[in-house]
């Protein structure tokens, strides 16, 4: 059995993205509605955490918490993977030249700068995020994740993705893997008149990523999304994540047990990339590839 601990550990956030998943988030710059540092190791010593278990560290933006540090140096003894789910734009205000190979930080990159500026909502963020990554991979021995979010302006502004990856080829580093996903769809992005991505145009972009980072060295997380227009991937087997998943999720107000039941899309019927079509959000995996081999796996 493999153990997620999922916290969400402020719904405060400095960047006011078009499409945020949270509507419980303040985007004010200010930590709110913090979980205590001492609720945490709490909660994890009464569940018997131990080096096979996973926990995942979100917000809001997890980087406002007032404790960050003491919270992430304190998990360093139970040994276990740690996933700080970050928007970067902090990273370089605290040391983490403590932390080992077992945390692993994933940051959102929108598109090039002007376009990823545009849908966080703040000018200079994208430097920020830039100056982060690049601290976390020269800095410290931390695995460092982009996650690629294909959203409605990278379609509109950059039709063939040539610069967003032009961004990777001269600026942007990372040192594990590159998640491919697509923007989905929320009551913030509904608000702020974000077009859906439909798969046809997310399948497009999905091949043109995947075949850029198919030669770099790299893991490829690719989930909620579509990705029939990966010729490569037809007829390629694909080894199964073996071990059953429980999720637990904690913030400072709830605490569920999260059912990862499936949701079938209409396309799936007659897929034929069905038995890799998968989705980080309703099956806590993803299709991963890694030198020329494809599995599903974790995010
Ligand atoms: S089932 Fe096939 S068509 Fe539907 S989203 Fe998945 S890959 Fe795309």
């Amino acid at each position: 059995m493999k153990r997620i601990f999922y916290f969400n550990i402020t719904y405060g956030c400095n960047s006011n993205c078009v499409f945020c998943y949270s509507h419980n988030t303040r985007h004010n710059s200010e930590s709110y509605n913090e979980i205590l540092v001492e609720q945490i190791f709490q909660y994890l010593e009464c569940q018997g955490i131990t080096s096979r278990d996973r926990v995942i560290i979100n917000g809001g933006e997890p980087l406002l918490h007032t404790k960050i540090e003491e919270m992430l140096i304190g998990l360093i003894q139970y040994k276990c993977e740690v996933l700080i789910y970050t928007n970067g734009r902090l990273i370089n205000n605290y040391d983490f030249t403590v932390l080992s190979k077992n945390f692993r930080f994933i940051v959102p990159i929108h598109g090039y700068e002007t376009i990823h500026d545009s849908v966080t909502g703040v000018h200079g963020s994208y430097q920020e995020t830039i100056e982060g990554l690049k601290y976390l991979v020269e800095g410290t021995e931390c695995l460092v994740d982009i996650k690629l979010i294909l959203n409605d302006r990278i379609i509109s502004k950059d039709p063939i993705g040539e610069k967003i990856l032009q961004e990777f080829e001269d600026t942007i580093v990372f040192n594990n893997a590159i998640h491919l996903t697509k923007m989905a769809d929320t009551i913030i992005s509904v608000r702020n008149n974000c077009q859906p991505i439909i798969n046809e145009k997310a399948s497009i972009f999905m091949q043109i990523f995947f075949d850029y980072f198919k030669n770099k060295n790299v893991k490829i997380k690719i989930f909620d999304t579509c990705i029939r227009s990966i010729g490569w991937l037809e007829n390629k087997e694909i080894r199964k994540y073996k071990d059953s998943i429980e999720v637990y999720f904690k913030d400072k107000n709830q605490y569920r047990v999260i059912d990862l039941s499936k949701n079938l899309f209409g396309c799936r019927k007659n897929c034929p990339l069905i038995d890799k079509c998968i989705s980080a959000v309703n099956e806590y995996k993803v299709l991963e590839y890694f030198e020329g081999k494809i599995y599903e796996n974790l995010e």
